[in-house]
């Protein structure tokens, strides 16, 4: 959950010190890694498992299938034949890369006819595409604000909104989780001493699966002459009666939102950025931010079609939403009837966490394989030992079975492993 900040260090520089990829602290998980899963370990290794087929609710690892709970697939559109043959006729008619930065002979008509599709479907003025989420995030945050400004994230923000905050050089204070009363006096502490003062937030966040509580947001950021940026890339397609994220979820108009960052990967089917917004803001990020259409290539033709055609589809098809919300709201109840925590998730959003005991994870997730089911841990450090969790993500493409099943695998095996401590 907290992005790891890379500080100058502040020891003298060692002469001819060389690059050495031990000298990492990550380089010790490698280890641990390597230990736990080399020659002669009874643990299945969960990681880089190759497929052999599409994404669906199912992958085929070795000519086996395996029920996922780990990849983003929320409106189940991966492997939608309308978005396959959409990237197929793109690849025909445009060949397979954008060839250049857009600005400089790189774009490409579907790249527009996207951009119109995401604007219509957030409901914003305009939007402007780039090659990945993480990305078109950092590269936003980092341009738009500089160390005359002042950046107040939540504590659990996204790693690729702090990193974007930390190279624009502003001032940067993460507020306790959702603690509107604490980021109220940090606004009121240092609001006046910056130019601009930007509140980054997710709208559903990736790890707890709970959503931003936007109207109390509204009120501060006015109050305080703050901007309002959110990244939607978990609830855009998924939140909200139709899936346009959380200010269909909450009944606010976009117009109260400066700017929100969204992704392709996870609703549609696709990879690459997008940012919605105002039509100048947009305008001005479309030439100048760096990371997207400038000192970038564009997003290929397939991701192009892809991505257009999981939105339209997305659109067109709103029970997709439905199905999806359903999904959710049966999977945590099922959770909850098998006596498993699912902390603060929302019901109906499409991340679930289980919480579960750090040390046994990795046992968890071997058993889990073993029985034909995908799910991803998600531990120390990235979160403290005592928020250790499944992380599951849940699509329209499930069955009540499979969810079901899981989840009775994971309560029998906790209970199991329970008794024998
Ligand atoms: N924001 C959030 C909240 C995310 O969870 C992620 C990726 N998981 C990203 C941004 C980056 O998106 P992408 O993976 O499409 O680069």
């Amino acid at each position: 959950i907290r992005a790891k900040i890379q500080t100058p260090d502040a020891s003298p520089a060692q002469e001819h010190a060389p690059l050495q990829a031990r000298d990492y602290p990550e380089h010790a998980m490698l280890e641990r890694i390597h230990s736990l899963y080399g020659n002669g370990s009874t643990l299945r290794n969960p990681y880089f498992l190759p497929r052999s087929g599409t994404v669906s609710g199912v992958l085929e690892i070795e000519q086996e299938e395996y029920v996922t709970f780990s990849n983003y697939n929320y409106l189940g559109l991966s492997n939608d034949e309308r978005v396959k043959e959409a990237a197929c006729a793109a690849i025909h008619r445009y060949g397979t890369h954008a060839g250049a930065a857009r600005m400089v002979g790189g774009e490409c008509e579907l790249h527009r006819e996207l951009e119109r599709a995401l604007a219509d479907f957030t409901g914003f003025e305009a939007a402007t595409v780039g090659v990945g989420g993480y990305s078109t995030n950092v590269s936003a945050v980092g341009y738009l604000l500089d160390k005359r400004d002042l950046i107040l994230h939540d504590e659990y923000m996204h790693n690729s909104g702090v990193m974007g905050a930390v190279m624009s050089g502003a001032r940067r204070i993460a507020f306790p989780h959702n603690d509107m009363g604490a980021l109220k006096r940090l606004l009121g502490e240092n609001r006046k001493q910056h130019r601009k003062t930007v509140i980054l937030v997710e709208g559903a966040y990736s790890m707890d699966g709970d959503l931003v509580d936007l109207p109390r947001l509204i009120e501060l950021k006015k109050e305080f002459g703050a901007w309002l940026m959110i990244d939607e890339a978990h609830s855009c397609g998924t939140v909200g009666a139709t899936g346009r994220g959380v200010c269909e979820h909450f009944g606010v108009p976009t117009s109260e939102v400066e700017l929100i960052v969204g992704t392709l990967s996870k609703s549609f089917a696709s990879c690459g950025g997008f940012l919605a917004g105002s039509r100048e803001l947009i305008e001005l990020l479309h030439h100048f931010c760096p990371g997207l259409l400038l000192y970038s290539t564009g997003i290929s033709p397939a991701n192009t079609a892809a991505a257009l055609a999981a939105v339209e589809i997305a659109r067109a098809e709103p029970e997709r939403v439905q199905r999806l919300q359903n999904n959710a709201r049966t999977f945590k109840q099922l959770a909850e009837a098998e006596g498993l925590d699912c902390r603060t998730s929302v019901p109906g959003v499409p991340i679930v966490p289980l919480m579960i005991d750090d040390d046994k994870a990795l046992h968890l997730m071997s058993s889990l394989l073993e029985q034909r089911f995908i799910s991803h841990a998600v531990m120390h450090p990235v979160v403290p030992r005592e928020a250790a969790r499944l992380r599951c993500f849940i699509s329209a493409d499930h069955t009540q079975e499979m969810m079901a099943r899981m989840l009775r695998l994971i309560a029998t095996e906790i209970a199991g492993s329970d008794k024998t401590n």
